[in-house]
């Protein structure tokens, strides 16, 4: 059992203690749970606790002691990473990486020469769906979202802005991605959230105008919120702060002295042991989900490839956050059905805007989940043959 009712899939109760051997394995989510033992063996060092007259006052940004420390501590994380440029770029705080997907959007949008026209928002299918959505809820006369970035290509007379999401390592299948559309007009949105050692390769550290990243999938605290933004160019940037000052009224402390805290663990000694940590487990899991997909005709697991990592300065094999399987045979439309007759729930392909002959299953979530998931999937294809 687990002391704070937060149980992993199949347990419940006041305590979750509870098993429940036959219910399904939840790994519909992306919740980053693998890294929960990572901070139980640093659980004194990476606690929190604020009296209740502390920090009351409103904080705007850049203006605290706290909000310059985390700052600092965001730059020095990038440079053990060696996965981003942060000299001479500014950093704009946001509630997850959420909250700065808009941001950028509405920064973007007011670039020249979009004043007539209003700004497109695009992304390569099969892309993270909150951009899409974000941006229609949202949408206002400086941007609309225009769907997969291929429909932009052979356009070359639009005249206004466009803005396109690059997902690198992308949600769902964990492949480093480049631009589809390039051009004085294009301004590109570089989301992150997974470039660091735990997911991918890090062939180089990313030098791009305006770059998101979040703790969520850093640390593991998806539900702190807080993610952040690097920009290099002043305007951008002032675009940026005055949404987020107009939405947040500052921004939380709680929130900076948490990150904080849990940064400066991340940064002590020489800096690697969560990236290691991380990298270690997530390589793990996908021997294991190779191995178990390799015994099958029915499913494909995506292609990855090994690459040079400048972090491990060595070659490396894939370890993405998750599996994006396709459904081979004809019949499997409903490739999420598929997996959930055998107790696996899963992300259908189209909250991707693919077929939903693809599911994506979290390798994100704690070891229990984990395990059971690929036992469910060795029983899986062990009856292939059977079901013909
Ligand atoms: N971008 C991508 C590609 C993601 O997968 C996620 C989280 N699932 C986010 C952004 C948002 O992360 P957060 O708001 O927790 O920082």
């Amino acid at each position: 059992g687990k002391p704070i009712c937060e149980c992993y899939s199949c347990y419940g109760g006041p305590d979750c203690s509870l098993f429940f051997p036959n219910c399904p394995v939840n790994v519909e989510s992306g919740d980053p749970l693998f890294l929960e033992p990572f901070w139980i063996q640093n659980a004194a060092s990476s606690a929190v606790v604020v009296a209740g007259w502390h920090r009351m006052s409103y904080s705007f940004p850049n203006q605290s002691h706290i909000s310059k420390e985390l700052e600092k501590s965001i730059r020095k994380i990038h440079a053990i990473a060696k996965n981003a440029i942060t000299d001479g770029r500014y950093i704009v705080f946001g509630v997850g990486s959420t909250q700065l997907l808009n941001a950028a959007v509405h920064a973007l949008s007011m670039e020249k020469p979009s004043s007539s026209f209003p700004a497109k928002v695009v992304a390569k299918i099969p892309y993270y769906r909150p951009y899409k959505l974000q941006t229609e809820f949202f949408q206002t006369l400086h941007y609309e979202f225009e769907g997969d970035s291929s429909i932009l290509r052979n356009k070359s007379d639009f005249a206004g802005v466009v803005i396109e999401f690059v997902t690198s390592p992308n949600n769902p299948d964990g492949n480093l991605r480049s631009p589809v559309l390039k051009g004085p007009n294009v301004k590109t949105i570089y989301d992150h959230a997974y470039y660091w050692p735990h997911y991918t390769a890090i062939p180089a550290p990313a030098d791009k105008d305006l770059m998101l990243f979040s703790i969520s999938k850093l640390t593991g605290h998806a539900g702190s919120r807080f993610g952040w933004a690097i920009v290099k160019d002043v305007n951008v940037y002032k675009r940026m702060m005055d949404y987020i000052v107009l939405a947040e009224m500052g921004f939380s402390k709680d929130t900076q002295l948490r990150a904080l805290t849990l940064l400066k663990v991340v940064a002590q000694g020489n800096g690697k042991q969560i990236f290691n940590f991380g990298h270690e487990i997530m390589r793990d899991r996908w021997e294991k989900m190779s191995h178990v997909f390799s015994l099958s005709k029915r499913f494909r697991l995506q292609s990855i490839p090994t690459q040079y990592c400048t972090f491990l300065d060595r070659t490396r094999e894939p370890s993405p956050g998750y599996a994006w399987v396709k459904c081979k045979r004809k019949e499997d439309k409903n490739c999420t059905q598929v997996f959930r007759v055998a107790k696996i729930i899963g992300r259908p392909g189209s909250k991707f805007f693919a077929k939903n002959r693809y599911v994506r299953l979290s390798l994100l979530k704690g070891q229990h989940d984990f395990e059971m998931l690929i036992r469910r999937l060795k029983q899986l294809v062990s009856r292939e043959d059977e079901e013909g």
